[in-house]
């Protein structure tokens, strides 16, 4: 099939998987380069375990350099002292490539992490929505003018902080990379990307986007490596003025702490949840609640931030309502990502799927009742179906950690304080969710749960108008929305005394 053409079939898009080249250097002021050292690692597709590519493996020398672009790229101004509307038509460009190239990019994340074709298109309407939401604000968000008497005027200015390093997780590559590279550039910063080494090769492409819509030299740069290496290098710099990082609270605390050795640069962090998903006896539509809640941890094979994990069941409806979730399960089975049918997809490498069979082992053996799933399918790929366990405590591993996989943990719960007692007993505080129908009950609980972000008889809901973020040690960042691009831009107050005669 051709490139114009839309792949709708599994065949489709298996013929536009077999005509795709990647691009595996790294994106250094304004060229695709090696790594200094010569170093690539594999990328691999994890459904079929076939090398896609060997990808730059890029370390401090490879960051110094793009630091060095970047940071000349920011003192130059030719972006970041663009007046904003030119900023915008530039991003608005990007954002135009983008949608012209949404399959390709689609299929991408699909080949390097292996979630549904049908969901990796979904993300790219979310990161072409975020680019076109934050160029959009650019030229419509005002400075202040303080209230002064008749001798000064006082103005308080937002500028761009300098250069950004954007660190970012594989579960949803390009989206993620979007809520951070948008706004941040938007405001007038200089942003290096540094994607994971699960799934560099839709940031690599972005790259040849960026440079085609105009994006000047240095503005936007690509680091593909790994963490220790080129995320550390980039986290230690004291030419780097700002960290926004997605990905596990682990490495997160760890940026903190880089932040500190060197230049007390911002630190935003979006890291993981363990998130409660809480059905009071009184919802309505006990099916439709049950397939949303099965959506919830199974979307995406469970590896998402916010995975409604740990299902909180008023025990009165808790027997057949985990009936009810079990037949809704049943439907979300995995199968192959270049299936647009499928739900789910294939665990994005080995060690995550590793992990993830440990747990599942876990919940076994420290009595939690496994009600579905739990056994690895055979390969060559890396495939687990929905596992669900009923029965599950505060105190067992897989009711208190983050497995990133498809995996339920089912709580019941007898009253309104106990099911809030349960849901806020995390360090996690990313997103929550309830069902019921009776508003009082909804306000006085959505008070009461610790989490950025609460879906009330729904779960994921939300648009770009939305911050997205955490509390607790989810993190303290805020993604997408006018609060995001306020993040990246620093405030200058500017006093200037006026003479009275
Ligand atoms: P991770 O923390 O292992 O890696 C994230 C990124 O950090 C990668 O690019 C990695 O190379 C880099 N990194 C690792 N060690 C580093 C170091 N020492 N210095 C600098 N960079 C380093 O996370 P992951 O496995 O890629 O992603 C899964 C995690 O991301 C989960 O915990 C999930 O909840 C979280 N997540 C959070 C959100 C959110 O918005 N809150 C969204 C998606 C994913």
């Amino acid at each position: 099939m051709s490139r114009s053409q839309s792949p709708r079939t599994q065949a489709d898009w298996q013929a536009l998987a077999a005509g795709l080249a990647f691009e595996s250097r790294a994106f250094i002021d304004d060229a695709f380069v090696a790594a200094a050292s010569g170093d690539t690692f594999e990328s691999r597709n994890p459904a079929t375990n076939e090398i896609l590519a060997q990808v730059a493996s890029c370390d401090a020398v490879d960051a110094e350099l793009a630091v060095t672009a970047a940071r000349a790229a920011f003192t130059g101004g030719e972006w970041s002292r663009l007046a904003p509307g030119k900023r915008k038509k530039v991003l608005l460009r990007l954002a135009d490539l983008m949608e012209a190239n949404k399959h390709e990019l689609a299929l991408i994340d699909t080949l390097d992490m292996g979630k549904p074709v049908s969901s990796s298109l979904g993300d790219m309407n979310g990161a072409i929505a975020c680019i076109r939401y934050q160029a959009e604000c650019i030229d419509k968000l005002y400075g202040e003018v303080a209230p002064t008497g008749e001798d000064a005027l006082a103005l308080v200015l937002r500028e761009p902080i300098g250069v950004v390093a954007a660190i970012v997780p594989w579960n949803f590559p390009l989206m993620m990379t979007a809520w951070k590279i948008a706004p941040a550039l938007a405001a007038g910063n200089s942003v290096i990307l540094k994607p994971s080494e699960k799934s560099p090769l839709s940031a690599l492409r972005l790259a040849q986007l960026a440079k085609e819509a105009g994006i000047p030299r240095g503005v936007f740069q690509v680091l593909p490596g790994f963490g220790h290496t080129a995320g550390k290098a980039l986290a230690l710099s004291m030419e780097v003025d700002c960290l926004a990082f997605t990905g596990s609270t682990a490495v997160g605390k760890q940026l903190m702490q880089y932040a500190g050795q060197s230049n007390l640069k911002r630190v935003y962090l979006e890291c993981g949840g363990k998130s409660p998903n809480i059905v009071f006896a009184d919802c309505k539509e006990l099916d439709k609640v049950a397939k949303h809640a099965a959506a919830a941890i199974f979307h995406n094979q469970g590896e998402v931030c916010i995975a409604g994990s740990r299902l909180l069941v008023e025990n009165v409806i808790r027997e057949e309502f985990v009936e009810r979730v079990l037949k809704a399960a049943e439907t979300m089975q995995p199968g192959d990502p270049l299936d647009p049918e499928s739900f789910m997809g294939a665990i994005v490498d080995e060690t995550q799927h590793r992990r993830i069979l440990d747990y599942i082992r876990q919940g076994v053996e420290e009595g939690a009742r496994l009600r579905t799933g739990g056994q690895a399918i055979d390969g060559p790929g890396y495939f687990i179906p929905p596992t669900v366990f009923d029965g599950v405590t505060p105190q067992m591993t897989i009711g208190r950690e983050e497995i990133f996989g498809p995996v339920l943990a089912v709580f019941g719960f007898d009253s309104e304080e106990e099911a809030v007692a349960l849901a806020n007993d995390t360090p996690h505080g990313l997103a929550a969710g309830l069902w019921s129908q009776d508003i009082d009950r909804i306000m006085r609980v959505t008070r009461r749960l610790q989490s950025g972000q609460v879906f009330v008889n729904n779960w994921a809901g939300g648009d770009q108008t939305m911050p997205f973020g955490g509390v607790k040690q989810s993190g303290n960042g805020r993604d997408k929305s006018h609060h995001s691009l306020e993040e990246y831009s620093s405030l200058k107050s500017v006093w200037m005394a006026l003479h009275r005669d």
